[in-house]
């Protein structure tokens, strides 16, 4: 599994445009996820086109939660490429005519080892794929109790690594796991740096974290 930061409230590279909000590509195997699309639909194609990231590589998108700095290049990104499979929460109402819209309130299979948490308490959903070293959890802003988050990814195994937004959780949240990569709006950053210095690492457009 490999994850690409496209758009991210900092730059990991200096060529690419940081700008509040959050978007990045899963791949696992062939199969490629757009996970959130950032603020602005132009940084998000600038950004991609400097990763040499071609919006139709994509089976799918998946928006974690209804808010504007995760759904701002969505329209930008559907006008490239229509020929996807839309995972949307159900909070977040939303026409277009990609393959298939799939709103699920509750945990869900998206292909093989990958899976959503289903909308947690009415606003957000996890984005759940399963390695040889665990689960691995992609997050928006986790809005929702990252202990919520949590329980409910690990029917889908042990979670090894959290990655994304991480809002107000505190480090202490995720003492359980052993790799972290908090970043867009993760506030207690430096904490978390300083209690696993061993398992952080650090966010920002243009990092690639690559999992077995
Ligand atoms: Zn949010
Ligand atoms: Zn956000």
């Amino acid at each position: 599994m490999k994850t690409t930061i496209i758009y991210d409230n900092t730059s990991f590279r200096s060529e690419l445009q940081s700008d509040w909000g959050f978007a990045a590509m899963v791949e696992i195997g062939k199969k490629k996820i757009l996970f959130d699309t950032g603020a602005n639909g132009a940084i998000l194609l600038s950004n991609m086109q400097k990763l040499k990231i071609s919006p139709d590589e994509f089976d799918t998108v998946f928006i974690s939660h209804a808010h504007w700095d995760h759904t701002g290049g969505l329209r930008a990104f559907l006008s490239e490429t229509s020929n996807v499979d839309l995972w949307l929460p159900p909070s977040f109402h939303f026409q277009s005519n990609v393959k298939k819209i799939h709103n699920h309130e509750v945990p869900a299979t998206i292909s093989h080892g990958v899976y959503t948490t289903g909308q947690l308490e009415g606003t957000e959903q996890a984005l759940c794929v399963e390695t040889s070293k665990g689960v691995v959890v992609l997050v928006g802003c986790a809005h929702p109790d990252m202990h919520e988050i949590f329980h409910t990814a690990s029917r889908f195994g042990q979670v090894y690594a959290i990655l994304g937004g991480m809002h107000g959780t505190e480090a202490k949240a995720l003492k359980g796991v052993s790799l972290i990569c908090p970043t867009h709006c993760s506030q207690h950053k430096t904490e978390m740096k300083d209690l696993y210095p061993e398992k952080y690492i650090e966010g920002g457009a243009g990092q690639v974290i690559e999992i077995e």
